[in-house]
């Protein structure tokens, strides 16, 4: 049986099972992460077993800062500082050559290592009363959809004995952008909240290359190995698909789920899961509501389209299109 602990009580124990090589779920602002000691192969490993997830998909390594970071990489650089004094405690990670004290497993076998530093108390309280860095993957079995509050990561590892840390809900709720600065030009290998013109910006408006639009775009540097971002992910058992806003308005099935930002109304009362229609509540909240409905008992859920075009603001268009990613993943089948 999983069990949630309170943020101190939590801290103490997970420590204390990180020490062991054992996996600790904790809170971060994005999504709930699946703790290891980033520096222990063993530990490392059992991350990947407990979340089934292929050894191709590299873990983001959590640090509490710069300084920290620092010992994670081959050389820390001015790209990389620009974007951690900006941005950090924050939803991005940085890709940098990876130091030798990270192991082969971590990064699926490359020579690149994935780092953030996450704006959460507890995470920030975990690694440093830990006093190293720490993987952590979406605290889900692979593929399935990320939790964004500790019931989702119980339920997901109910079977285990895994020690979840109390930190509320995810106020982000999407996972964070990968940039890759191991190049001349910096590349965005994941959209999130923060979007390429935010970035560019932080970089002193230099060009920074989008490759999730097409991954076989060019990039300076050796291209990342970045698998975990095609195929499906973030999938409800509940058979799923993406829906107009005319189809969630005429939606008369009360079997139907009905996940929408236009409308409250539907057939069956506790078959609709509202959410906002501004992108940053929109992203908080869609997670925690995909669970909902997957635990609802619909025979299939639908996902009314975000309303990109409204969006005014370039960030809150940013976080819509890393929204879409996510729902693309979610709906394909196979
Ligand atoms: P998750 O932990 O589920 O949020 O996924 C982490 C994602 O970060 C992976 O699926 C990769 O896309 C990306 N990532 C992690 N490490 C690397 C790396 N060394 N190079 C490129 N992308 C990485
Ligand atoms: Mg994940």
């Amino acid at each position: 049986m999983s069990r949630i602990l309170e943020g101190p009580e939590g801290i103490a124990l997970g420590v204390r099972r990180l020490s062991e090589a054992l996996p600790v779920a904790f809170p971060t602002e994005t999504v709930y992460g699946l703790g290891a000691d980033a520096l222990n192969p063993d530990a490392v490993a059992a991350v990947f077993a407990l979340k089934r997830r292929p050894a191709s998909n590299p873990l983001i390594v959590h640090v509490s800062g710069i300084a920290m970071a620092r010992g994670v990489v081959k050389m820390w650089n001015d790209q990389a500082d620009a974007i951690a004094r900006a941005h950090w405690p924050g939803p991005v990670t940085i890709v940098l050559k990876k130091h030798d004290s990270i192991p082969g497993v971590v990064c699926a076998g490359g020579e690149t290592v994935a780092v953030r530093c996450p704006a959460h108390p507890v995470a920030l309280a975990l690694i440093e009363a830990f006093g190293g860095p720490i993987v952590g993957p979406s605290a889900n079995p692979s593929g399935r959809i990320s939790p964004t509050c500790p019931e989702h990561v119980a339920d997901g590892f109910s079977e285990h004995d895994l020690i979840v840390i109390d930190g509320g809900a995810c106020h982000a709720g999407i996972e964070s952008t990968v940039i890759d600065l191991t190049g001349d030009t910096a590349c965005i290998l994941r959209r999130g909240v923060l979007g390429i013109e935010t970035l560019s910006n932080t970089l002193g408006g230099t060009k920074v290359i989008d490759r999730t639009r097409d991954l076989s775009q060019g990039c300076d540097s050796e291209p990342a190995r970045s698998p975990g971002l095609i195929g499906a992910h973030y999938q409800p058992r509940t058979p799923c698909r993406l829906a107009s806003t005319d189809e969630a308005l005429g939606c008369e099935n009360a079997r139907i789920a009905l996940i929408a930002w236009s409308t409250k109304e539907h057939p069956a009362s506790g078959q609709i899961f509202p959410l906002s229609d501004s992108a940053h509540e929109y992203a908080a909240g869609l997670y925690r509501v995909m669970h909902m409905a997957d635990a609802c008992g619909a025979d299939e859920i639908w996902i009314e389209l975000p309303p990109i075009g409204a969006a005014t603001e370039p960030n809150e268009r940013a976080v819509f299109e890393a929204v879409l990613e996510r729902l693309a993943r979610a709906t394909q089948s196979g």
